[in-house]
């Protein structure tokens, strides 16, 4: 199984593949690999590997005229670029891996990350997909939640989408 490492190994790379000038023979398999990695790190349709894959390592319209320095600048562009990309992957795990508390969605009963969002809803509904009972009486200061499901536990709870981040356990 692919993870944070191996993506890693894979930015440790384009420091070699950098100080070489257009198109080196390691350059096709180690964009291959990238793009396996990812994949199995993050999933074969995730964004992540549709924006490495969208990563130009040459002009994209090719002209006559193009000499070898424009193919090496475009070469070396795409490899700062994808550099950047990889290094921003890296630290989506790290935040999602629990690194950083905040942007992390966990249950607020059994702490787990697996939640599954339901809907945006206002906060005086009273019932919700499974038929679970929210809001008593409280019929003020109504305001749309997302409300999410423990895969877990199978708690549903809210949180306010807008910034606070907190979560609000509606149980
Ligand atoms: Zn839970």
């Amino acid at each position: 199984m692919a993870d944070k490492r191996e993506v890693q190994r894979q930015i440790d790379r384009i420091s070699d593949l950098k100080s070489k000038r257009a198109y080196p023979d390691e350059f096709e398999p180690w964009r291959a690999q990238t793009e396996r990695v990812l994949a199995q790190v993050f999933g074969e349709t995730s964004l992540q590997v549709t924006q490495f894959r969208g990563i130009h390592y040459g002009p994209v319209i090719v002209s006559t005229s193009d000499t070898d320095a424009v193919f090496d600048n475009h070469y070396h562009r795409g490899l700062s670029e994808a550099k950047m990309l990889l290094a921003s992957f890296i630290e989506d795990l790290d935040e999602s891996k629990g690194g950083s508390e905040k942007n992390v969605l966990t249950c607020p009963q059994c702490k787990a990350v697996e939640v599954d969002y339901l809907e945006l809803r206002p906060s005086g509904a009273t019932e919700i997909q499974g038929g679970l009972h929210l809001f008593g009486g409280r019929k003020k200061n109504i305001k749309t939640l997302a409300y999410y499901r423990c895969r877990i536990c199978n708690n549903v709870f809210s949180i306010e989408p807008v910034k606070s981040g907190e979560n609000e356990s509606v149980k």
